[in-house]
């Protein structure tokens, strides 16, 4: 289940330019959520192709995952204005699409800290969590989760930087080196 090109479920319609659907191999392992696009998704109607996809691809070309084997969507599909947190209605009306990207994954991939909260459904330190695999429930079953830094915060901070990487390098031994 997708939204149309033309959803018009909840108030995020009102000032995007392009939905932003997953991109990927939709039969992946692991999908890679963040919180909703951004100006350059917006644009490009593609997930993670600003200045954190950049971060994103260079972390999976050093680990030797092609971003084309994995899958890569956002909890909500459309740009939120400003970049604001989605709220809570437009997380709710966007729900069944992204339960449908994350159903029979073997694991999701939390990418920040706004992502992990709504996809654990608790609030979170990134310090505390960060890399430590745990369960949320998907439709009902439970669907292995790793929560880890956006790649925007790593720009900032080497700490976040070397727990993306170690992340990305995890799902690659664990999921793809088979
Ligand atoms: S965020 Fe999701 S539910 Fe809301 S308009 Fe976009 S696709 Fe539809």
């Amino acid at each position: 289940m997708r939204p149309s090109p033309d959803c018009r479920l909840c108030t995020l319609s009102q000032n995007r330019s392009l939905i932003v659907l997953p991109e990927g191999d939709p039969c992946s392992p692991v999908v890679f959520v963040g919180e909703a696009p951004g100006e350059k998704e917006d644009q490009s109607g593609r997930p993670f192709v600003g200045r954190s996809g950049r971060i994103l691809d260079g972390m999976l070309e050093e680990a030797g995952l092609p971003r084309s084997s994995i899958l890569i969507t956002n909890t909500v599909k459309c740009r939120p204005p400003g970049n604001r947190d989605p709220q809570r209605e437009e997380m709710a009306a966007c729900l069944p699409f992204l339960q449908n990207e994350l159903k029979d994954r073997e694991l999701v991939v939390g990418l920040g800290k706004s992502a992990c909260r709504d996809l654990m459904g608790m609030d979170v330190k990134m310090k505390e969590v960060a890399n430590k695999e745990t369960a949320i429930d998907v439709d009902g079953k439970k669907v292995a989760f790793m929560p880890t830094y956006h790649p925007a915060a790593t720009i900032y901070s080497k700490e976040a930087r070397e727990a993306l990487r170690q992340a990305v390098l995890y799902v690659k031994k664990t999921y793809y080196d088979l």
